[in-house]
């Protein structure tokens, strides 16, 4: 038997934007599976003999009862029923003795969900649908029961059918049944079976629950919090099982892992949700090399079979590195236009706001090139780009044309091409259509300003049919040599853990901790995959004294909240380290999906809310007394109230 669980690994095509039927089709075309793998029994247990999908010319005249959903139904006489695993053809009887059959069949509405018995026959010659997988047979029905009947939907169950986010979250159990999410989840399930197979069976890690009640902690995320009973006591929801995870070091578990739920209290961006799932990971007696093997091994192995396959080592870059040529610490490393460095060109120059960058102590000019940008961007690309500089950056940003006539009169970049105009095609490596764009300014705000340029410009190009970034290519990168503070926004004179605060740092700076910390490296790496961060972790503090000093003379925290910790690195903590990866944005990236959204079962809406059961709710002042709580209503705010009077949804 033939299952697409099995086809996930062999080589399915992702189904986006194709119809339904073909969709359903290329999950399950016939394959040859591999005698190691064990085939599931998809239809043991329940009250079907085989699923829709199945059915081949193999079957031919086996008796057969099947459940599903009704997808279509021609004329009366044809009805297509649908499952998890595909289609099949259904011949409603037509005889006065199969009445009853044929009331049920053609009066229960689409979507009822119906359990029909018959014998598999094949199509008439010429009726054969190559598209379909079971396309060679259809199902002479005896007889048929109506399971449940299906009332008017919201939406059509096709993929194809447009439908706002809101109302796919607010039916999400609807939105479930198509193909995409369908495909999404079981890739999800899949390659996270595959990941435990590795961790736990290879490797002997051990998969240990740790609390999700848990307590406030320092720095870091803002975190959710839940009432007790207790007056004026709460707890809250970890950001991640980081304490837990070094504790189980402490307490000799040696390799952990869990595939762990993480709360953090931010809202939902593209790639981020309140709550959201890890792999997370931590062993004993390891270094950074240790950890960045196990981990390109473990997505080798759990990487499905129908993309191109992951090549390990992953590349390495350092943060001082991504930041001068990427602008950013997750550098997208698919395509070129590396911002250059080209300040000593320069030195001479006599346009004036380069002069003044230059005579400043961090001044330094920049640049990237777009390649044939000439052709492909428009005179309002470039003003917006330069208008995004000034009031995102208060930065400048020159266009140069290569050829000069093409400056759209700019008389500052025909005296930059004619004095360095050599100079720079040397440096940029750039080509007749090609476009500059030029900075200057402080080194890090130059280079953010250049990479978010860069980013923005290979969407240009792309929008007008430049293929720059490969859809199969998966880049990882690894980035490491992070600061181990960063100066805080709103006070640059504070430090903050640019990681968090229980990284070590880099071996040859510790003596910095002492003098400069703003100049100690850390023992933090990063996982990049196609420019979105996918994991991260550290080799950890496990010197109670080091981590006190830094928790409470470098931070500045409340060490207090932490003593439990740093009792436990007092009584022979193990040296350790370890990563997480994020799930969500992994499978995101793997299945192509626009969000994360798309392959998180019931995921939080835009601003954090679930629109099908609309939590969070209101709870009635007589249940909030035994946690000793009491709203105090905004006085301008009309939602709160409104919320527990009329369930309404707020964002479909
Ligand atoms: N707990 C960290 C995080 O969630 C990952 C790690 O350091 O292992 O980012």
């Amino acid at each position: 038997m033939f299952c697409w669980l099995s086809r996930l690994y062999r080589g399915l095509s992702r189904p986006t934007r194709r119809t339904t039927q073909l969709i359903w089709g290329s999950f399950s075309r016939s394959l040859v599976l591999s005698s190691q793998r064990r085939i599931p029994e998809l239809s043991s247990f329940v009250a079907r003999t085989n699923t829709c999908g199945e059915l081949r010319s193999s079957y031919l005249g086996q008796e057969v009862t099947l459940c599903g959903w009704i997808q279509y139904r021609r004329q009366n006489i044809f009805l297509v029923l649908r499952d998890f695993h595909g289609l099949v053809q259904v011949i409603i009887p037509q005889d006065e003795s199969a009445a009853s059959v044929k009331k049920i069949l053609c009066e229960a509405p689409m979507e009822s969900v119906v359990q029909v018995s018959g014998t598999v026959i094949s199509r008439p010659p010429g009726q054969e649908n190559p598209k379909m997988p079971t396309g060679e047979i259809e199902i002479k029905v005896k007889t048929a029961k109506l399971l449940n009947s299906c009332k008017k939907l919201p939406f059509e169950i096709k993929d194809f059918v447009k439908k706002t986010e809101a109302l796919r979250l607010r039916y999400r159990y609807l939105d479930l049944r198509g193909v995409q999410m369908q495909y999404n989840l079981r890739l999800r399930s899949q390659m996270v079976m595959k990941m435990r197979e590795y961790l736990c069976n290879l490797h002997g890690f051990v998969d240990i629950e740790t609390p999700t009640l848990f307590k406030r902690t320092p720095g870091g995320a803002k975190e959710f919090v839940i009432p007790s009973r207790e007056p004026g006591k709460f707890y809250s929801l970890p950001q991640s099982p980081q304490q837990f995870k070094q504790l189980l070091m402490v307490g000799g578990l040696d390799r952990y892992f869990q595939v762990a739920r993480c709360y953090r209290d931010e809202g939902s961006r593209p790639d981020r949700q309140p709550e959201f799932t890890q792999i997370d990971i931590e062993m004993s007696f390891v270094e950074q090399t240790g950890i960045q093997s196990l981990i390109e091994g473990l997505l080798q192995y759990s990487w499905p079979s129908d993309k191109d396959p992951v090549v390990v080592p992953f590349p390495c870059m350092t943060f001082a590195e991504a930041l001068a040529s990427y602008g950013t610490d997750k550098p997208d490393t698919r395509f070129g236009m590396k911002i250059v460095e080209i300040s000593d060109m320069f030195r001479n120059t006599k346009v004036g706001f380069l002069q003044d960058a230059l005579s400043k102590p961090q001044g330094t000019i920049k640049a990237i090139c777009i390649p044939e940008g000439e052709k492909y961007l428009k005179r309002k690309d470039i003003e917006s780009i330069r208008k995004f500089a000034a009031d995102h950056f208060n930065q400048e940003v020159l266009p140069i044309f290569l050829k000069t006539n093409n400056n759209w009169n700019s008389p500052v970049a025909k005296i930059i091409m004619e004095e360095q105009g050599l100079g720079l095609i040397r440096l940029l490596e750039t080509q007749e259509e090609d476009v500059v764009l030029l900075t200057a300014g402080e080194h890090k705000k130059a280079c953010s300003l250049l990479g978010k340029l860069r980013l923005e410009c290979a969407d240009l190009l792309e929008a007008r049919g430049v293929v720059l970034r490969d859809p199969a290519l998966f880049s990882f990168l690894w980035v490491v040599d992070f600061p181990l503070f960063f100066p805080k926004e709103e006070n640059p004179e504070e430090l903050e853990a640019a990681h968090h605060p229980f990284t070590a740092p880099h071996p040859s700076d510790v003596h910095l901790l002492y003098t400069e910390p703003q100049k100690v490296r850390s023992q933090h790496y990063d996982l990049v995959l196609n420019g979105s961060e996918i994991g991260g972790g550290s080799i950890r503090i496990h010197d109670a004294e080091l981590q006190h000093y830094i928790l409470a003379t470098v931070l500045k925290e409340d060490v207090k909240l932490l003593s439990h910790l740093l009792q436990a690195l007092d009584y022979g903590a193990p040296p350790h380290g370890g990563i997480a990866i994020g799930l969500d944005r992994l499978m995101c990236l793997v299945t192509g999906a626009p969000s994360i959204r798309d392959v998180i079962a019931f995921p939080k809406s835009f601003q954090g809310h679930d629109l099908m059961s609309n939590a969070p709710d209101s709870i009635p002042p007589e249940e909030l007394k035994p946690y000793h709580i009491q709203v105090s209503w905004p006085t301008d705010s009309k939602t709160e109230k409104s919320s527990l009077n009329h369930p309404c949804h707020p964002e479909s």
